[in-house]
């Protein structure tokens, strides 16, 4: 007896509308966007990105690998780097796949710092940053936009405590007068 059968339902009309419902085309998409979720669940109109029940503010659908499979692919960013979702889905998926994920897993994207400025060869290291593409410090306020920097394309902005202190006043003055 399953857990169903205390329904008072049909499982033959369940399997029908679970049919109707799944989507498939988008299924076989396994791209992973740099936001860290699938591409599949960005709008195709908007754009928008809705990975589970809640809504990711990604600004830029920008395909970066391509997966076995995307359902480890559904955190949410805590911040750059370790916390972002794309490292937090790659951690997961090989964790849970091992060797299958190494050997069937593969970027789309070469690996060279984004700053246009910079573009030398680099490990890939997402960053989350503001619609500039200037680096959000450790700010709450997600923008939606992630770039792949270098390491010193990442660090330049760590320059003085007083130039972080001044961009994050910057920032704070423009989040705030901005939401009307
Ligand atoms: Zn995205
Ligand atoms: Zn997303
Ligand atoms: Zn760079």
């Amino acid at each position: 007896m399953s857990i169903l059968d205390s329904f008072d339902v049909d499982q033959d009309e369940l399997e029908l509308i679970d049919r109707a419902v799944r989507q498939p085309p988008q299924r076989n998409d396994k791209r992973i966007c740099i936001c860290g979720h699938p591409v599949s669940r960005h709008n195709e109109v908007t754009k928008a990105c809705r990975p589970a029940r809640f809504s990711c503010p990604c600004k830029r659908l920008h395909p970066v690998i391509e997966v076995p499979d995307t359902r480890y692919f559904l955190s949410r960013t805590l911040g750059s780097g370790e916390k972002h979702a794309l490292t937090r889905g790659i951690f997961m998926a090989r964790n849970a796949m091992g060797d299958d994920f190494e050997a069937r897993a593969k970027w789309l994207v070469d690996m060279v710092c984004e700053n246009p400025e910079c573009r030398k060869p680099t490990k890939l290291f997402p960053i989350k940053c503001d619609t500039d593409w200037f680096r959000i410090y450790d700010s709450e306020k997600e923008q939606g936009v992630t770039c792949f920097y270098c390491e010193s394309c990442r660090n330049i902005y760590y320059d003085s405590e007083e130039a972080i202190q001044a961009k994050r006043e910057a920032m704070r003055l423009r989040n705030t007068t901005q939401t009307s």
